[in-house]
């Protein structure tokens, strides 16, 4: 039996913080007990430069969140949604829910109606935090989920007939320094790993997007694995990815407290903002994800640049080729580079590089096992494989999350009784404990590193009055990494026809947000079903590849 086990000394979690505790209360752990203030980092908005240091953000939760309880009556457990592109306001909004016991659930600035009220109703929010521009579809969704109008309150912004975070702010304030609630510990008998603190969105190895359950301790312990792996250099940290995704929820939200590092927050993704904040404020290593990698390469206006400060570059979320890593180091030759692989259901890595890997030669690799982690592959044959050996990739630690809410079936399928997560990835583990993903055999499609859940498309395409059977893959991208594409056997007496192909498209633009629309179709005479009716992806898959090899 092989269970590969981190190479890196144990580290102690603490069971009994909250998140609360451990970054602003704790002497062993938090800056602000640590450090004057002066010295205290916090978050930027890298475009209008407005500024919360640590103490801020811990005063302005506070009282935002006594706002919450003493107004609004939330209680321990309950959850709110935060629909909103990366501002400095998030993460007070996410520290005050927390730090009453309640329960984070980031959402895609990029969701429709549809996508937002599921997103609402499978978290169950209570409430939820927005931004102007996203009102329309907030105001709709809420009211399908059935939330009231005021429990909707803007992140930023204003907009007639909402409150803001800041009357929120101004209310709490308004209780006085006695008055504040006291901020929630764990119940008698009850560690930090028995309490949810966010829902994040995943459809895991199948299915539908699922909410997937974080602990206080899930996070603890990813940024704690982080820090014991960190360069000395991080002093500044870039937030270019999005918020909601557990990649910013861990490295650009939590773990830059820990490590008392500046983040400087991009409110939109363009090249230049990424390029000029990068140069305007000396960030020496950038948090980015394979397409804003390609852009790099590629993007004529990165020469207009001196980008000579750049010590390294540091990829997740999704394979990036060999082709475009090659690029990278031919253009930028002054710089090293390291990786994390994990999921959501990870709370975000399982492998990382550490510090004596950051060369390129290493590149390829999702680095090796983090503290007080064990993997194991599982070969073809269902049998635990050695070194070198390829299979699925099994995980265990104080990062595995909690499971999915409200889906127990799902739950016991991704993880298994002796706590193994079942990531659905492919790899294996050489002699020096550097894991390499191969393949992925779980039914997922990574658009620009977001997932997609090709159950989603099949079931929208399903309810189409044409399409009989339906299948969506993820096809290659140069740019985006994969796209969708939907297989359609069409209806009895439905005929083929370029037409009906683009009305497939047109219908899920209408129903779906960008980057889950399907960009081919292909009509086949069936689609391939195992005996208990499951589609089997595999055999597309070979098929896509055998046609393309053929060119
Ligand atoms: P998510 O839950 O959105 O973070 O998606 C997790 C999935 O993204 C993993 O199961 C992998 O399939 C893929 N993934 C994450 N990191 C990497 C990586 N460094 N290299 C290749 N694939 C990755």
């Amino acid at each position: 039996m092989t269970i590969f086990k981190s190479r890196h000394p144990r580290i102690d979690i603490p069971t009994d913080l909250t998140t609360w505790d451990w970054l602003f209360d704790s002497k062993k752990y938090s800056p602000i007990q640590k450090y004057p203030e002066f010295e205290l980092a916090g978050y930027t908005n890298a475009v209008t430069k407005d500024r919360l240091n640590w103490k801020d953000v811990k005063q302005n939760a506070t009282w935002f969140s006594t706002a919450l309880v003493k107004q609004y009556g939330f209680q321990p457990g309950e959850t709110i949604s935060l629909f909103s592109r990366n501002t400095i306001w998030y993460p007070v909004s996410m520290f005050g829910a927390n730090r009453v016991g309640g329960v984070v659930s980031g959402a895609s600035p990029a969701y429709n109606v549809e996508e937002m009220a599921y997103a609402l109703k499978t978290a169950q929010s209570k409430f939820l935090m927005t931004s102007p521009t996203s009102m329309d579809v907030a105001a709709a969704a809420a009211k399908e989920a059935g939330l009231p109008r005021e429990n909707i309150i803007l992140l930023e912004g204003e907009l007639k007939g909402y409150k803001t975070i800041h009357d929120l702010i101004t209310i709490g304030k308004g209780y006085g320094e006695q008055g504040q609630t006291p901020a929630f510990k764990n119940p008698p008998g009850k560690k930090n790993n028995d309490i949810c603190g966010f829902l994040s969105f995943s459809s895991g190895t199948t299915g539908l997007p699922k909410a997937v359950m974080i602990s206080h301790q899930n996070v603890i312990a990813q940024c704690l694995q982080i820090l014991q792996i960190a360069p000395p250099d991080l002093r500044k940290v870039l937030a270019v990815l999005p918020l909601f995704h557990i990649t910013g929820l861990v490295h650009q939200l939590h773990f830059p407290i820990l490590f008392n590092a500046e983040v400087f927050m991009t409110p939109t993704f363009t090249m230049k903002i990424l390029l000029d904040t990068v140069t305007q404020n000396d960030i020496r290593e950038l948090l980015l994800v394979p397409p804003i990698i390609i852009r790099l390469v590629r993007d004529p206006l990165v020469s207009k640049y001196d980008l000579s400060r750049i010590l390294r570059f540091s990829s997740g979320a999704a394979p990036l080729s060999a082709e475009i890593l090659q690029q990278l180091q031919q253009k930028f030759p002054h710089t090293s580079f390291k990786q994390g692989y994990g999921m959501t259901e990870s709370c975000s890595c399982i492998t990382a590089h550490p510090t004596d890997k950051y060369d390129y030669r290493y590149a390829h690799t999702g680095g090796a096992i983090v503290a007080n982690t064990e993997v194991k592959i599982i070969g073809d044959d269902g049998s635990e494989v050695g070194v070198g050996e390829p299979g699925e990739i099994l995980a265990r630690g104080p990062q595995i999350v909690m499971g999915y809410l409200g889906n127990e079936k799902a739950t016991r399928e991704t993880f298994d009784a002796d706590g193994w997560l079942h990531t659905g990835d492919r790899g294996s583990i050489d002699e020096e404990g550097m894991l390499t993903i191969s393949d992925r055999i779980k039914e997922l499609i990574k658009v620009k590193g977001i997932g997609v859940a090709p159950a989603e498309l099949e079931d929208l395409l399903l309810a189409h009055p044409k399409i009989e059977d339906v299948a969506v893959l993820g096809m290659p991208d140069d740019y985006s990494g994969e796209l969708p594409k939907a297989y359609v056997v069409l209806r009895p007496g439905v005929r083929e026809s370029q037409d009906i192909g683009r009305e497939i498209l047109k219908f899920v633009m209408g129903k779906k947000t960008r980057y889950k629309w399907v960009r081919e179709v292909e009509f086949v005479k069936e689609i391939p079903k195992s005996a208990s009716g499951k589609i089997l992806r595999r055999v597309l898959r070979d098929k896509a590849k055998s046609e393309q090899d053929r060119g």
